[in-house]
């Protein structure tokens, strides 16, 4: 199916690779980006790597009148929905920015699709829906107990998405739940651009090892694993981006709401990603082991035969590539697109 693709969120880190990935696929692309927690600066890369840059549009997702006024002037195929608030601590302080933002832009979104005939939706879920699996690896069918807002605001469009194909069996839709994307574009162009104190452990590590922070804190070292630090599954960027391009095309001829995993299916420790990272840059990663982060889980990776079974696609690169390009990123960009 090759057509032109909305993708909401484009400018921000995984949309700015998916952008990447569906122009060198041949597909043409239009971004819908507020830019609350991006630059333009991406998409301007992104035309680097691909000699044209997508089609840009600011805007929000929940205005239906941006909505329409994009639907009337191109002709989409398929939306792919990134747009949204990530921030799992974020989400606990400002629940109400979170559902709005999260739940009220797909709703609009959906009813934007609809008047337009457009029927065919990926949507960026997360491996938090699974809350503290009772086992690992996880399955999709394991039961759903989200811990924060930000996680019960994808749980929610994950219904809302349930009950809207319900009602239009038509309709192709596909919830992918992310476990978690490191790493950066090969080219180093484009990469993630964390707005201050960075929440995740790989852009953390990223900026002691270029010297923009003194030492990383290791959020507990007595957790149920291996060395007693949390583990997790860590995907290339490139990995899920890629996902998301079969998984459209599976879509696009198979109608059905389709629940995937897109992780690797193994589990790396946060010292695990600590001596990585060191191989990878040549550079000391201090660290602290400080007491836990509330909320944190101690071991979650995906079951991935899902994807492999109906996207034949598996994660193939490898904690050593999300480092060595995360690094390629970081170097080149050591205060991001900034
Ligand atoms: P990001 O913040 O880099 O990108 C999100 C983009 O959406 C940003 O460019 C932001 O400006 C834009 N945006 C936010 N609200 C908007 C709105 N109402 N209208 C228009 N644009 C809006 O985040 P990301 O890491 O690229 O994540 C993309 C999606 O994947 C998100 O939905 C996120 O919840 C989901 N996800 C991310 C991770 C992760 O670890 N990065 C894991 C699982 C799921
Ligand atoms: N982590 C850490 N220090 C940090 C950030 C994260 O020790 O500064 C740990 C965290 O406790 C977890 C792992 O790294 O075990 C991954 O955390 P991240 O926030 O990247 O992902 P998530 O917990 O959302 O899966």
């Amino acid at each position: 199916m090759i057509g032109t693709v909305l993708v909401t969120g484009g400018a921000g880190y995984i949309g700015s690779h998916a952008c990447a990935a569906l122009m060198e696929a041949g597909y043409q692309v239009v971004v819908l980006d507020n830019l609350c927690n991006s630059s333009l600066v991406s998409l301007e890369r992104v035309g680097e790597i691909c000699a044209t840059s997508p089609i840009f549009v600011q805007g929000d997702v929940r205005d239906r009148d941006c909505l329409d006024k994009i639907f009337h002037a191109h002709t989409i195929t398929a939306v792919l929905h990134f747009a949204g608030l990530k921030a799992v601590g974020e989400s606990v302080d400002f629940p109400l920015e979170y559902y709005d933002n999260n739940v009220v832009s797909s709703l609009v979104l959906l009813a934007a699709m609809q008047q337009a005939g457009v029927t065919n939706i990926v949507f960026s879920s997360s491996a938090t829906v699974y809350g503290d699996p009772p086992s690992v690896p996880i399955r999709e069918d394991f039961g759903l107990c989200p811990t924060s807002p930000y996680g019960r605001s994808k749980l929610m469009v994950e219904d809302i998405l349930a009950d809207w194909h319900v009602a239009n069996p038509n309709w192709s839709v596909c919830r992918l739940r992310y476990f978690n994307p490191v790493g950066a574009h090969p080219s180093g162009l484009i990469g993630e651009d964390p707005q201050g104190f960075p929440n995740n452990l790989m852009p953390f590590v990223a900026q002691v090892a270029v010297g923009e922070r003194e030492k990383l804190f290791v959020f507990g070292d007595d957790y149920a694993t291996a060395d007693g630090t949390g583990v997790r599954d860590y995907i290339h960027v490139m990995d899920l981006v890629e996902g998301h391009v079969v998984a459209l095309e599976y879509i696009c001829r198979q109608p059905g709401l389709h629940t995937i995993n897109l992780g690797t299916g193994n589990g790396v420790s946060v010292l695990d990603m600590v001596k990585a990272f060191e191989h990878a840059s040549g550079q000391s990663v201090p660290y602290e082991i400080v007491k836990r982060r509330p909320g944190d889980i101690a071991a979650c990776w995906a079951d991935p035969r899902l994807a492999e079974t109906l996207l034949q696609w598996t994660a193939s690169r490898s904690l050593a590539e999300m480092c060595e390009d995360a690094w390629r990123w970081q170097q080149g960009n050591p205060r991001g697109y900034a």
